[in-house]
């Protein structure tokens, strides 16, 4: 991860064109994909007779981001990356496997990717993504990162929420949980150089018609800072930032979500772009200043259960809340 623009920008970005001609509505419908029309948060609201959100532990999800990044560093074209991804995949018993597997160029030259997606069959007809990337920051291969918090609390969350959805199949939509490759930057952070694993997929799913089955896209970003404090993403779909909001109100936990607000590239643009709803999940200000992002002291000891707790129940009552309506 990740590239955040400061909002001042994009406001003063606005007023610039404050005075410029309104594009005509036929010239933007042939170019911009179909957006789906925006419903209200307050729809999601669970009614009596909605089934309690699935529980899981976040005490379970660090004890698997410890074990994650007790492989060590995983950057692309690593001993470290294959192993990451067996680790992976030997957590996801009981799930239906794809493997999006590919070669891309990127600016560091070209790399073996794979995406790895593991579903869960619903009993309503839709999808709800819960994704985050595995890869670490090629960059810094030479060091001893490992991304705990970066790459290793995603992954930690998602093995725990596969390890309930075994014996706790969803009742309503299927849920799908999507390892991202290639999130990182191979040189340094532009829109060509990062998520090229999440290009990939958006685009497979654009073209075979999945994009148009996933209600809900949510990803999780450095969600294990012991300090935890999920900033609003400007770059999301607002009405399901709100669902995700309220969810967090509805459990208590509305103290750690969206006290400020910025713009993120992260995993979630180029499933945005293809026209699904999208939430990124992410806290930017990782340590004092967002210290501790990108250096070899993003450490299981930044991180803890308890704010893999605090997102792990937002999300869940989030899935709740997209199933009542
Ligand atoms: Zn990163």
């Amino acid at each position: 991860m990740i590239l955040a623009i400061l909002v001042a920008a994009s406001t003063l970005l606005t007023g610039a064109c404050r005075d410029s001609q309104p594009t005509s509505p036929t010239a933007s419908a042939q170019t911009q994909t179909v957006r789906r029309p925006d419903p209200s948060p307050i729809e999601f609201d669970p009614k009596p007779d909605t089934p309690p959100a699935l529980k899981i532990s976040g005490e379970r999800a660090y004890r698997n981001l410890k074990d994650f990044v007790a492989l060590g560093p995983r950057p692309l074209g690593s001993d470290g990356h294959n192993k990451a991804e067996q680790f992976i995949l030997s957590h996801l018993d009981g799930a239906q496997i794809e493997q999006d597997k590919f070669t891309t160029q990127t600016a560091a030259g070209p790399f073996a990717m794979n995406n790895i997606v593991a579903r869960f069959p619903g009993k309503k007809d839709g999808v709800i993504v819960l994704a985050g990337h595995y890869d670490t920051n090629l960059p810094l291969k030479n060091t001893s990162f490992v991304g705990a918090n970066d790459g290793g609390s995603n992954v930690g969350l998602m093995l725990e929420i596969a390890s309930q959805l075994r014996t706790h199949p969803p009742e309503g939509y299927s849920i799908w949980l999507l390892f991202t490759d290639g999130e990182e930057a191979a040189i340094e952070w532009t829109a060509a150089d990062s998520v090229y694993g999440s290009k990939h997929l958006a685009k497979k799913w654009s073209q075979d018609g999945t994009a148009a089955k996933i209600k809900a896209f949510l990803l999780l970003d450095m969600i294990g800072d012991k300090d935890l404090d999920v900033v609003r993403d400007n770059n999301s779909s607002p009405w399901l930032l709100d669902v995700v909001y309220r969810a967090a109100q509805r459990t208590g936990k509305q103290s750690h979500f969206f006290a400020y607000t910025n713009e993120i590239s992260d995993d979630h643009l180029p499933f945005r772009d293809v026209g699904i709803p999208v939430a990124d999940i992410i806290d930017l200000d990782y340590g004092f200043n967002n210290i501790y992002h990108h250096t070899t002291q993003d450490t299981p000891d930044k991180c803890s259960a308890a704010s893999l707790q605090i997102v792990g129940d937002v999300v869940m009552e989030t899935i709740r809340a997209l199933n009542t309506r």
